[in-house]
């Protein structure tokens, strides 16, 4: 694999570019903690975090603001959050490089977050003139039965390092236009994009008018997180983490009957059937599985290929992957950049050493090229032993072999995760029986194409240790709503429902 690690830019270089980038954004300087970049290890500037008064007066501040968004007409939201799209389209390059600066994302795929912003800002500002309710047949004469949504109050979101910025923009662009207000705690890993898409929406906030606590930024630990987590004040916690954090923040918030939306980890898998594709499966494969250095909840972990084309397309995809440019995420060139931190690298060989005690081989890559820059791996496996079953959040693909259809199914859903999946075939049988009830059992189920990588129109989330929650598309907004089953008798008759006679 190409190494270009050794042309890196300097943590002075990389400090320039996300000033430049934050030029009109007010840092909370201080001590507390380091903003801090994984292309170089290097610290980029101290910040203040935020302390439990600061949770406690942002909580009370969104629940101040939620008492008038709660009335505001539901399309004049909607201008809220179409105003913050329009600013992110200004800003879409410089918002890219603090991505950059700070995750280690590629350029293109930086550019990609700030995109998938903007397109959730468009499809919420629509949403704003349909939060549909129901229209129910009564049983009564003379009696009208109506579902009605109604703003839930005020939304927690916990958000990980690896979409820093996407992610806060599916849940608070939906909260808003469904009257929601928003009190955002992002990873600890990414404050300089966190402050940058804050601003904006500052921006937007005084130019729409809308009240200034309907949005509040904490920066800081999990230790913030644990206080949206912990406060009654607090209808819905969206949490977006691993499945880790999501055992921990699920049962709290349930202890005082809050609601959460949780999005946590995945280990997804394609099947690879004999009649696929090699001109799509392979660049899909690879996409999927080295794209974002593997650190995606959607990254393909888990490849299952028939025997018969086993030892071609593993030698095709050793081959595709010896071509893959690692080093500096700034140049156009690269298509690995770093991982998030030494330790992430650090985990990857540990994982691999697993593998390797566990039967597999590794096929291609798994080396570290210092900092926190690493190989992609491929890894042929003799079953599905423990370390495949784990989610390590770095580039290893597991390739697995299957002999029937049903094999390939059972191994595919064999697994604590229910994010992403994919099967590449041109037989049309098998496609559809993988999209059945008793086919992937995952929240995304693709043909020939690969896992990663989805349309913020469809409604995203996944099942078993995924969490359960959807957010972005579809009707994913009904869970930052509340439902209220309205009765109206328009009649002069008092009739009771299934007939009972009363006085
Ligand atoms: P993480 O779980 O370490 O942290 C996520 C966030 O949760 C951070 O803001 C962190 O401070 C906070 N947090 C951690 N423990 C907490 C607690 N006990 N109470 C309150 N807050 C707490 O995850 P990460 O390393 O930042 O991100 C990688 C993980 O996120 C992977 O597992 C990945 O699959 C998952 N992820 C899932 C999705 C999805 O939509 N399903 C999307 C992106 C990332």
């Amino acid at each position: 694999m190409p190494d270009h690690t050794a042309a890196l830019p300097t943590t002075d270089e990389v400090r320039a570019r996300a000033r430049a980038a934050l030029r009109d954004v007010t840092i909370p300087d201080g001590d507390d903690r380091q903003a801090r970049t994984p292309i170089t290890g290097g610290d980029l500037f101290g910040l203040r975090a935020s302390t439990a008064a600061d949770v406690d007066q942002a909580i009370a501040a969104a629940g101040e603001a939620f008492r008038t968004w709660r009335t505001t007409p539901a399309p004049v939201r909607g201008e809220l959050v179409r105003t913050l799209g329009d600013l992110l389209r200004q800003h879409k390059s410089g918002l890219a490089d603090l991505i950059t600066v700070e995750v280690g994302k590629i350029r293109s795929e930086a550019l990609g977050e700030i995109q998938e912003m903007i397109d959730v800002c468009d499809f919420a500002a629509g949403l704003s003139r349909q939060l549909y309710g129901r229209s129910i047949a009564s049983e009564r004469p003379g009696h009208r039965l109506t579902e009605t949504w109604h703003p839930l109050g005020v939304v927690g979101v916990i958000s990980a390092f690896n979409f820093p910025a996407a992610v806060w923009s599916w849940n608070t662009a939906i909260a808003l236009v469904c009257g929601d207000s928003v009190v955002w705690k992002p990873s600890e890993l990414t404050p300089l994009i966190s402050l940058a898409v804050s601003h904006l929406l500052e921006v937007a906030i005084a130019k729409t008018g809308a009240p200034q606590g309907v949005h509040r930024l904490l920066l800081g630990d999990r230790a913030i997180g644990e206080q949206l987590v912990d406060d009654p004040r607090v209808a819905l916690v969206s949490a977006t983490g691993s499945t880790r954090m999501g055992r921990e923040i699920g049962p709290r918030v349930a202890a005082r009957f809050g609601r959460t939306l949780l999005e946590l980890g995945g280990n997804n898998a394609a099947v690879v059937a004999p009649s696929a594709d090699f001109d799509l499966a392979i660049p899909g494969i690879v996409f999927a599985a080295a794209g974002t250095a593997g650190q995606r909840c959607t990254t393909l972990r888990r490849l299952i290929v028939h025997r018969d084309i086993a030892d071609d397309l593993t030698a095709r995809l050793v081959s595709a992957y010896g071509n893959l440019p690692i080093g500096d995420p700034f140049d156009e060139a690269t298509l690995v950049g770093p991982l998030i931190t030494d330790q992430a690298a650090g985990k990857m060989t540990a994982a691999l050493e697993q593998a390797q005690a566990e039967g597999g081989k590794v096929l291609a890559g798994g080396n570290r090229l210092g900092g926190a820059y690493v190989e992609p791996a491929i890894v042929r496996c003799t079953g599905q032993t423990p370390v495949v079953r784990e989610e390590t959040f770095a580039p290893i693909l597991y390739v697995l072999t299957y002999d029937s259809f049903e094999e390939a199914i059972a191994l595919h859903n064999d697994v604590p995760q229910g994010l992403s999946s994919s099967i590449f075939t041109r037989d049309q049988q098998e496609a559809e029986r993988f999209l059945a009830a008793d086919g992937s059992d995952c929240g995304i189920a693709n043909v020939n194409i690969g896992t990663s990588g989805a349309e913020i129109g469809g409604a995203f989330g996944g099942e078993k240790e995924t969490g359960g929650g959807r957010e972005s598309g579809s009707d994913a907004w009904r869970a930052y709503m509340r439902r209220a089953t309205n009765t109206v008798n328009y009649s002069s008759r008092l009739t009771l429902a299934q007939n009972v006679s009363f006085l």
